[in-house]
């Protein structure tokens, strides 16, 4: 079989292949027979590393996808009448397909509107707030995404204090960590701090953009929360028969520290990228960089430039070209992108002369 290697691209963290940890976790799981369905001790070790990261005698499942753990994470905490506050820019509002609202049977998300992409008390309060009255979905949940879809980091203390205004209005508080390593990473933190012990009560973990094949954790701070959510899984498709295979990834990745080497190396190929082109003509970043994406805004005709030198991108967001460093960036190649950006911004400068 002979495959084409096609150059490294920036396009989406998710091209990139699984790293070494992940991959020699699931080989060492692929010997012989183990019980099925999460009864194997596979599972149990992933589960146990996940208790022992956070310090935290939660509750933990695994999901197939990001979608799936959000969407019945939230359903869990809510009832059908039930309503959820999410910034305008969320992922659970955007690019989900109405699953949040599907798993729930009916739970609405309540946007909020906000500068950055982040969530504010104010924000959350003015929502929350605007109806009280039976002819409206009651506020139940606040959902926060870790970093943020456009790669900003909320503070520990940003963290406390949104979480202060939920437990004052009588919400429960949801993380959508799909790049939560990128976060811990940045702040330089314990996990635990900016998740149960800031007052998160729930928390969806990302592996799959961490340098996984596959799979998000779903972790349940308050325990009580995660009343027949094993049901809520298997009902929705997302009990794995052979479990070992979507927990042994975590062991290697957790037991080793990878994930957290990854995400920093991610964050480091972001920051080269902005560092490097941060005096290129008519090029601005679009967000302050501070996971591993940079989003920048740039004239059509230099992103056309862009793409004929050859690289993918989206620009599905504001009509910036995004760019998102996966754990195994090359930097090479990303010194490459910078100079590649220059090229095409002197070339649309001589073209405008
Ligand atoms: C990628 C991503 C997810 C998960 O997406 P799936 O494609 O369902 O795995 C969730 N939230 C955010 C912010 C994401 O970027």
């Amino acid at each position: 079989m002979r495959v084409t290697q096609q150059p490294q691209q920036f396009a989406s963290d998710n091209y990139a292949g699984i790293c070494p940890e992940a991959w020699a976790a699931m080989e060492a799981a692929n010997k012989g027979y183990a019980p099925a369905y999460g009864e194997d001790d596979w599972t149990q070790r992933a589960a146990d590393a996940f208790r022992n990261l956070f310090a935290s005698d939660c509750e933990v499942f695994f999901a197939f996808n990001g979608t799936a753990a959000n969407s019945l994470a939230l359903a869990a905490l809510c009832q059908s009448f039930h309503s959820v506050i999410c910034s305008s820019s969320a992922h659970v509002e955007t690019d989900e397909c109405g699953a949040p609202e599907f798993f729930s049977n009916g739970s609405k998300l309540l946007v909020a509107s906000t500068a950055d992409g982040k969530l504010t008390p104010a924000a959350i309060r003015e929502v929350a707030t605007s109806r009280s009255d039976i002819h409206f979905p009651k506020p139940r949940v606040v959902t926060i995404t870790q970093p943020t879809e456009t790669g900003q980091v909320y503070s520990i203390e940003e963290i406390q204090a949104i979480s202060a205004t939920c437990r004052a209005l009588g919400l429960k508080l949801h993380m959508d960590g799909a790049r939560f390593a990128q976060a811990c990473a940045h702040l330089g933190c314990d996990p635990a701090e900016i998740t149960w012990r800031a007052g998160v009560d729930v928390l969806c973990f990302g592996g799959t953009k961490n340098g996984m094949a596959v799979g998000e954790a779903i972790l349940f701070f308050d325990r009580g929360l995660a009343e027949d959510f094993d049901y809520r899984c298997k009902q929705a498709g997302q009990l794995a028969s052979k479990m070992r295979f979507l927990a042994a990834p975590w062991v290697g990745m957790l037991e080793s520290g990878a994930w957290l080497r990854n995400a920093a190396h991610a964050n480091g190929c972001a920051a080269r990228l902005a560092a490097a082109i941060r005096d290129v003509p008519s090029v601005a970043p679009m967000f302050t960089v501070e996971a591993n994406a940079v989003f920048l805004r740039a004239p059509a005709t230099l992103l056309e430039g862009l793409r004929a030198r050859g690289w993918s991108f989206y620009t599905f967001i504001g009509g910036g070209a995004r760019f998102m460093f996966a754990w195994d960036a090359d930097p090479a190649r990303v010194d490459a992108l910078a100079a590649d950006i220059r090229a095409a911004s002197e070339e649309t400068a001589r073209a405008a002369a």
